[in-house]
């Protein structure tokens, strides 16, 4: 008998976040020799600013090694509370936060809390692919929903949201603020999908880990609409606001009941969140600030230059968002030029030509039914402007020649 054969049914429902393959891929590629322009991951290769490590060289130092209570150090979630409620206009005290280590575990404890197998959850695609790995791997049905090209910006596809609502839908995923197409809700779509919610009783997970990755303009939470902050469950992170992509911190808002089990999910899966790390939480969370301000002065420096340089290569168009490190140009022309209709030898004849890696649109999901206009993702949380300026300059020779 082989293992495979021993292995769990649910397995075969285990997806995975397949820009991490991009980036094997590309490594693969540097370690022959070759330059690479890192566009595919998520990371930063910006420092977490200085106080922050002091604080937890010091927690360290201090013995702060034990563990802690299994939702997080009472003065963590009170402080996250209180800037919860600054930012989102809430009134959330420390018992509605579950301290996390990082965000993405506020996923699937989410669905553990709320989604019954065969429950239908309606869930952003191209979108964040842990999504439906988690909704499948649980047992639920995963449904998705688009993102479409708006005025400035992608929006979400609403109408065909709730044309996917059935009686067996329980449970919305909204990722506002969005990776891949850093998607963002305008005001009247935020009230349409707070309507839908209560229509049809949804819970909901706010995926909000880009909400202060921004340069222009207000993040604006879902749950601060009607109805929403009885059935959500906000996603917080510290990962891509103070460059702590590493350190795995992160947190669960949302209604005590929903609260008081997953800090029980804590309890069974890892006691609590690293002691020290946490420590660190309170500094980047109460202390000097410039340098997680420099931080997005650098990120929107970045953004202007993908864009600019993005919107002068033929064949390509590129919205500027708002917020997140993503951008994510319409490459429908540019690839055609080229003779490409499949995204793998696109990305690949990209790579071997200019060293420019990126994930493209079907990293993100499987393309939905209608979907011709073809994408590609760009990361600038990992690249510098020089670095920026030589691989966008070698793609804009490539597609031109
Ligand atoms: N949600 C979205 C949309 C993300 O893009 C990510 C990370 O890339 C996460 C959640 C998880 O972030 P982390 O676990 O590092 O906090």
């Amino acid at each position: 008998m082989t293992l495979s054969m021993k292995l769990a049914d649910r397995v075969n429902n285990l997806g995975t976040e397949t820009a991490f393959v991009v980036a094997s891929q590309a490594a693969a590629y540097a370690a022959a020799g070759n330059r690479v322009f890192p566009f595919h991951l998520g990371d930063l290769n910006l420092p977490t600013p200085p106080n922050i490590i002091e604080a937890a060289y010091r927690a360290m130092k201090d013995g702060r090694t034990g563990y802690t209570p299994n939702g997080g150090l009472p003065q963590l979630r009170e402080l996250l509370a209180e800037d919860f409620n600054r930012t989102r206009g809430t009134s959330f005290v420390s018992d509605n936060v579950a301290v996390q280590p990082g965000g993405k575990p506020v996923i699937s404890k989410f669905l553990l809390t709320l989604m019954n197998p065969g429950d239908e959850v309606l869930y952003p695609n191209p979108g964040f692919p842990i999504y439906e790995s988690q909704i499948e791997f649980h047992g639920g049905v995963a449904v998705p929903y688009g993102t479409i090209p708006g005025d400035g910006n992608f929006t979400f596809d609403l109408n065909g949201l709730e044309s996917a609502i059935t009686d067996r839908t329980k449970i919305l995923i909204i990722n506002d603020l969005h990776n891949p197409t850093s998607a963002e809700c305008r005001p009247e779509d935020r009230r349409k999908l707070a309507e839908l919610a209560v229509k049809y009783d949804l819970m909901v997970l706010l995926d909000e880990a880009y909400f202060d990755v921004r340069y222009d303009g207000k993040s604006v939470s879902l749950i601060s609409e009607p109805g929403m902050i009885e059935r959500s469950v906000v996603l917080y992170t510290f990962s891509k606001r103070f460059a702590m992509t590493g350190w795995r911190l992160g947190a669960a808002f949302g209604p005590k009941q929903i609260i008081d089990v997953i800090v029980t999910l804590n309890v069974n899966d890892e006691s609590c969140t690293n002691h020290f790390v946490q420590y660190a939480a309170l500094e980047a969370m109460t202390g000097d600030q410039a340098e997680v301000l420099n931080i997005l002065h650098i990120l929107r420096q970045r953004r202007d230059l993908c864009v600019d340089m993005l919107n002068d290569m033929e064949g390509v168009f590129c919205y500027k968002p708002n917020a997140t490190f993503y951008l994510y140009p319409d490459v429908t022309e540019a690839m055609k030029n080229k003779g490409f209709s499949m995204y793998q030898d696109f990305l690949v004849s990209a790579l071997e030509h200019t060293g420019v890696s990126m994930c493209a649109r079907a990293h993100f999901g499987t393309p939905l039914p209608g979907e011709t206009a073809r994408y590609v993702r760009l990361a600038y949380s990992g690249i510098g402007v020089d670095d920026i300026e030589e691989g966008l300059g070698r793609l804009k020779s490539y597609f031109s020649s």
